[in-house]
């Protein structure tokens, strides 16, 4: 297993995104058994591992951290574009009632793809067709939370619920090192909260986290006000909600009370500014969220109403918008950005115990980035650089569980031209 062998980067300049240290120059890294051994600076010279990369010029940041995102609508990337989000779902709904287990492999495939060639190491999934997404986050060699999003008003809600306690009963029995399975319903909107009070029972009996879309868009607000004269937080916490971890995708509309809420559960809120901006959802008050303690982290939303997962691309969204929204340029400073992307990103996820971060004990999850470009010249302000400049064709390599799955851009786990070539089958069948 190439796990098992021991790698050292050395002659890098790394951002290891801890409390104590913002930079290290000239610094090494050595990982053994997939776990971060070693970091420093001067590399000591009798120092060697089976596999060594030249980190000459590239800096080292914490492998980025995909918060919320729907794999296989890689699939639909494109396909309905400019639609409010309510009109978009509906004709997504269409299509993937038609995707058979075979494609949902391989459009998560394909958006491994992406994200592996643009630095991420760990994404936040929703989507059904679990056990065909586990397979391949098994084979790309990404670490990965998964849940199926339970849609009551699909009319299968109970099935579903039971088949996904099969799923995380399988997955908390096999142990995958790098698999995490949850539960999820898909948003208040979607299930009734008798639904989401036996989500939760289960959450609790199984010991897992919950994924979920909360207070997204000015349509979902009224629903829920209208229904239940609650807001989707407050309606949430009655049903007991806030009781286990939970991610909270969108957080678009969120009152002082909301906001309390979330802080005081400690509650995981994911920013998706690419997709709020493109369904003209609105924008999250990420920077007010900030500064009352809440855990957030980005995500990049599927690649329907993205229409990439390109994690780099989405931090320099973040950080502008939240600028613009508050007329204020010192708003979601480039280390605060890249903190989201990273420790911070791990931290709403919950798995900030074992990655997030570069240092000695974490699981190595490491990207590298080729600074010898001249949209990165002259290098003034290295953290500046990655959230305002870098362009993800700039990472050279990406790293899990100290795995090499990108290696000077070439893809070492995944077929690129087999998986497109099914892609594109699958389009012909499914979208024309
Ligand atoms: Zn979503």
């Amino acid at each position: 297993m190439q796990t098992k062998e021991s790698l050292l980067i050395k002659n890098v300049t790394i951002v290891p995104m801890t409390k104590d240290q913002e930079m290290i120059e000239h610094g090494y890294i050595l990982i053994k058994d997939g776990l971060i051994q070693e970091v420093g600076s001067e590399r000591p010279a009798a120092l060697t591992a089976d596999q060594v990369i030249d980190g000459t010029n590239r800096v080292a940041i914490p492998g980025l951290i995909n918060g919320h995102t729907h794999t296989p609508m890689s699939l639909l990337r494109g396909y309905r574009d400019d639609l409010p989000l309510m009109d978009w779902l509906q004709e997504m709904w269409v299509i993937e009632g038609k995707m058979t287990a075979d494609d949902v492999y391989w459009a998560s495939m394909l958006s491994m793809i992406e994200m592996i060639e643009s630095g991420t190491t760990t994404f936040s999934d929703m989507y059904f067709g679990l056990d065909e997404i586990a397979q391949a986050v098994d084979q790309a060699g990404l670490r990965a939370l998964l849940c199926e999003a339970i849609m009551e008003t699909a009319g299968n809600g109970e099935e579903r619920l039971q088949a996904t306690i099969a799923f995380v009963e399988k997955w908390k029995q096999v142990g995958h090192s790098r698999i995490t399975p949850l539960l999820s319903p898909h948003a208040p909107y979607t299930c009734s909260p008798n639904m989401i009070e036996k989500i939760v029972q289960e959450a609790e009996r199984l010991d897992c986290a919950i994924h979920t879309h909360l207070a997204e868009t000015r349509q979902e607000m009224t629903i829920i006000a209208n229904e239940y004269q609650e807001s989707p937080i407050t309606l949430m916490e009655k049903t007991g909600l806030f009781s286990r971890p939970v991610i909270a995708a969108h957080g678009v509309y969120l009152s002082d009370q909301d906001i309390a809420i979330l802080q005081q559960h400690q509650a995981g809120l994911i920013y998706n500014p690419k997709s709020n901006m493109k369904l003209a959802s609105g924008i999250a008050p990420i920077a007010h969220l900030l500064e009352q303690g809440v855990r957030v982290g980005i995500g990049t939303d599927g690649s329907a109403s993205n229409n990439a997962l390109d994690m780099i691309e989405e931090m320099r969204f973040a950080s502008l918008l939240q600028k613009v929204a508050n007329e204020d340029a010192t708003a979601l400073s480039a280390y605060q950005t890249l903190a989201l992307g990273t420790s911070q990103g791990a931290r709403a996820l919950g798995i900030d115990q074992i990655t997030g971060t570069i240092e000695t004990g974490k699981q190595a999850d490491i990207t590298l980035i080729d600074f010898d470009q001249p949209h990165l010249s002259p290098k003034n302000n290295i953290i500046s650089h990655i959230i305002y400049s870098v362009k993800s064709t700039d990472i050279t390599h990406t790293i899990v569980d100290g795995q090499v799955l990108l290696n000077n851009r070439q893809l070492m786990t995944i077929d690129k031209e087999k998986v497109i070539w099914h892609i594109n089958e699958i389009k012909e069948r499914l979208l024309s």
